[in-house]
C-alpha cells in the first residue's frame, strides 16, 4: 500500500475520524513544510518512549526525570503526598482528570477506560471493574472514605454507575455521584470546571 492510503487507513482509526477526515489529514501534511512533518513523526516516537501508564490510577503521564523523587511507575497526581487520599474520582477517561483538576479537586483518580453498553453480559476488557475493585481493597487498609463515580450522565454512564454500585457495595464506603449541573449527557471531558466543582458539592 502507498503511502498516502496507509496514513489515511490509520487516521481513519482514530476516535470520530471517517475516511474523508483522513484523506483531509494527509492532503494538509502532505502541504505541510518536511520539517513539521519530521517533528510530528518524532514526537510520536517520544510518546511511546517518555510516557507511561500509572500502576495505580492508570492515567498516562510523562516519565518524570531521573531527579525527580517518588515511585517511577506512579504519575505526579498519585505519588504526591498532599493529595486527599480518603477520596477517589473515578473518570471514564484521561481527558476528564484534566477538567476535573481545574475544578479544585486534591483526592486521587481511578480511570476506568469506558462504560459498560447495556445490551453486553460481560464487562468488556477495556473497562476496568476488576483494577477498581482490587484498588479498593487495597486502598481501603489505608483510609479509603468514598469513592465519587464520574461517569456520562447518559443510559450507558448510569448502567455502568448501578453494575459498580452492587459490586463495591460490600466494601462499606461511600459510593457518591455527581449531584446537579451536569445536565443529561454531557460529560465531564466537556463540561466547565464551575460546573464540575457545583457537582462536585452537590455530590449524593
Ligand atoms: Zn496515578
Amino acid at each position: 500500500m502507498d503511502p498516502i492510503e496507509r496514513l489515511s487507513s490509520l487516521f481513519e482509526k482514530f476516535p470520530g475520524i471517517g475516511p474523508r477526515q483522513a484523506r483531509r489529514f494527509v492532503q494538509y501534511l502532505l502541504a505541510s513544510p518536511s520539517s513539521s512533518r519530521g517533528e510530528l513523526s518524532e514526537l510520536i516516537k517520544r510518546l511511546g518512549a517518555e510516557t507511561s501508564q500509572c500502576k495505580r490510577c492508570y492515567r498516562w503521564f510523562v516519565k518524570q526525570s531521573a531527579k525527580a523523587t517518588g515511585p517511577a511507575d506512579l504519575c505526579p497526581i498519585c505519588a504526591s503526598a498532599s493529595r486527599d487520599s480518603s477520596i477517589i474520582f473515578v473518570v471514564e477517561k484521561d481527558a476528564d482528570i484534566e477538567n476535573v483538576e481545574r475544578s479544585g479537586f486534591r483526592g486521587l483518580y481511578f480511570v476506568l477506560g469506558g462504560t459498560i453498553p447495556l445490551a453486553s453480559e460481560d464487562i468488556p476488557k477495556h473497562v476496568r471493574v476488576l483494577e477498581l475493585l482490587k484498588r479498593v481493597q487495597f486502598d481501603t487498609a489505608e483510609k479509603l472514605k468514598e469513592i465519587i463515580l464520574g461517569l456520562s450522565a447518559t443510559t450507558e454512564g448510569d448502567h455502568t454507575r448501578l453494575i459498580l454500585g452492587e459490586k463495591l457495595r460490600e466494601s462499606n464506603i461511600k459510593i457518591s455521584a455527581l449531584g446537579r449541573g451536569l445536565s443529561t449527557g454531557s460529560e465531564l471531558e466537556y463540561a466547565d470546571p464551575d460546573t464540575i466543582a457545583s457537582a462536585l458539592s452537590s455530590r449524593n
